[in-house]
């Protein structure tokens, strides 16, 4: 048999949960052809690749990534494929860039910049259809797209709070109808990020009407903005009430405790184990780190980000009407911004700050944390992004480290790493969440190794109908990582967040070599998929 790619002697975790076990991979074109014992005589091979002493797992899909625009201005992303990524689901909490008219992506990529980095502007992106071509052979890794609440309410009513109601409701239905017609994975929303909050509980379930004629997943952030429309004071129990009354699967983003609630793992999972019980097809993901990262507008209540950006550096730009604002931030529950640090800041001028407490900056320019986030937004013109530190009490750091492995050990859970690949100084996740848990967190509490994987590879692809992927089996496509699961670990740090993990020397895409001996090969043969 003649074969483009042997990968001789190494130990396969297929994905599914089966323990390891010895065998080689016959790849042909883009699939695995046999697995098995390879005869070194009698089989032509292009490339032989020596797995003696090391795994091979499926690639890793990442159902959680923000790297919507990295993926355009570098499809090579090496922060994600030398981990083991080799799919992407970009647009999670619906914040993404299509579909969007040309106008609405001017907008909206000005207004998402502080979280997805500068768009390229001169790009189609009116629908799914445009915006998987912008992708397919374009990137290193594969790329999955959920239809994103944000561009669909834009499009239906544009950057305004009013219900999504008669023929705005129908226009924003027909587009996700299209939108998942398309090959979108599942809608997604996050109830702390505009259009989005806008919504209440009744559009997200005439929305899901639409999802569930798919059998697509709704993946929500959860609501922390505009309470009072929603279900239940929003939180869990408004996603649970949208799945309740439609019927449709729900998947919850970056699920896990944090450092007020470590240690609660049976108290945060009551609720969703109880909708289970009644039937309820739930589904959760989380990263593998304390603390997350966003931009510093999420802070503010709902009527500042109403007509985008050029009104929000109108309001930011005035001192009246950004004392108002500052005054209005406790409309939303929202915690005190004190302690977080700048991970990305565009212009030349505040580079320098990337990396530093808001407390520090707000106290070299003599102003209190509010202000001095309200003046770098309107001096970056919203191009800046945040994470919130770690906790200082290691304990509780490691508390919620190990809370997340307790959660992984549930059968319904998946890796999500939330990544914001761009500035200087990122969350570290973006270039160590996957390798982080298979390799540190997984030997540090003596977690199996196949059913980690599972979490990362078979999981996801079910969830979210990623065909022929997630496992290693004949006629599945050849997504692999080749790791030393001794070795395997993150590298990057809150204080050093852009250094490659080791451990992970190759990886494939379609059969094709992303990843040789620890460096990025440029091969961008990753699909639009599923
Ligand atoms: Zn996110």
């Amino acid at each position: 048999m003649a074969f483009d790619v042997v990968i001789r002697g190494g130990t396969v975790v297929d994905g599914t949960g089966a323990p390891p076990k010895k065998a080689d991979i016959g790849i042909t074109g883009k699939r695995i052809a046999t697995i098995g014992d390879i005869p070194a005589t009698g089989s032509e091979t292009a490339k032989t690749i020596d797995a003696n002493g090391l795994h091979i797992s499926p690639g890793f899909i990442d159902v959680h990534s923000h790297a919507d625009a990295a993926l355009l201005t570098d499809g090579q992303h090496a922060s994600g494929i030398r981990q083991g990524v080799t799919t992407e689901i970009i647009s999670p909490d619906g914040l993404t860039l299509a579909p969007l008219s040309p106008e609405n992506y001017k907008m909206y990529s000005w207004y998402l910049s502080g979280i997805l980095g500068i768009a390229p502007q001169d790009i189609d992106m009116s629908s799914i259809e445009a915006a998987r071509k912008n992708y397919h052979h374009k990137t290193s890794c594969n790329v999955a797209i959920f239809a994103g609440h944000g561009p669909i309410r834009l499009e239906a009513a544009g950057m305004n709070d009013v219900p999504l109601t008669g023929d705005r409701l129908n226009a924003a239905q027909t587009l996700l109808r299209e939108s998942l017609e398309q090959g979108a994975v599942g809608f997604a929303t996050g109830l702390s990020y505009y259009p989005n909050s806008w919504s209440d509980t009744d559009e997200l379930c005439a929305l899901m009407e639409v999802a569930r004629e798919f059998d697509r997943p709704m993946s929500i952030h959860l609501r922390n903005h505009n309470k009072d429309r929603a279900f239940g004071d929003g939180g869990v129990p408004e996603a649970l009430e949208v799945a309740r009354r439609t019927g449709t699967k729900l998947h919850f983003e970056h699920f896990r405790t944090d450092a007020k609630s470590a240690g609660q793992v049976d108290q945060i999972m009551e609720p969703i184990d109880k909708a289970k019980s009644e039937g309820l097809d739930i589904t959760l993901e989380t990263y593998p780190y304390p603390v997350g990262s966003s931009f510093p507008q999420a802070f503010f209540p709902g009527y500042f980000h109403e007509g985008g950006p050029e009104e929000m550096l109108r309001t930011l730009n005035d001192e009246d009407k950004r004392a108002e604002l500052i005054r209005r931030m406790s409309e939303i529950s929202y915690t005190a911004p004190a302690g977080n640090v700048w991970t990305h800041i565009n212009s030349e001028k505040n580079k320098h700050l990337e990396g530093w407490l808001f407390d520090d900056v707000a106290t070299e320019w003599g102003v209190s944390v509010e202000e001095m986030m309200a003046r770098m937004m309107a001096e970056e013109a919203l191009a800046c992004g945040m994470r919130v530190a770690p906790p200082g009490n290691v304990t509780i750091w490691r508390q919620v480290e190990e809370d997340i492995m307790q959660l992984m050990a549930r059968p319904d859970y998946m890796v999500g790493s939330d990544s914001i690949p761009v500035g200087g100084m990122p969350h570290p996740r973006a270039y160590g969440c996957f390798v982080r848990m298979v390799g540190r967190l997984r030997r540090r509490y003596y977690y199996p190794l196949e059913q980690v994987v599972q979490r990362m590879t078979q999981n996801p692809a079910e969830r979210f109908g990623l065909t022929d992927r997630g496992v290693i089996a004949e006629g599945k496509f050849a997504d692999l990582v080749i790791f030393d699961e001794q070795k395997i670990t993150d590298r990057s740090s809150f204080e050093d967040p852009k250094v490659h993990p080791e451990g992970v020397p190759h990886v494939l895409v379609n059969g094709k070599l992303a990843v040789e001996n620890e460096a990025v090969t440029g091969e961008l043969a990753g699909q639009a998929i599923p």
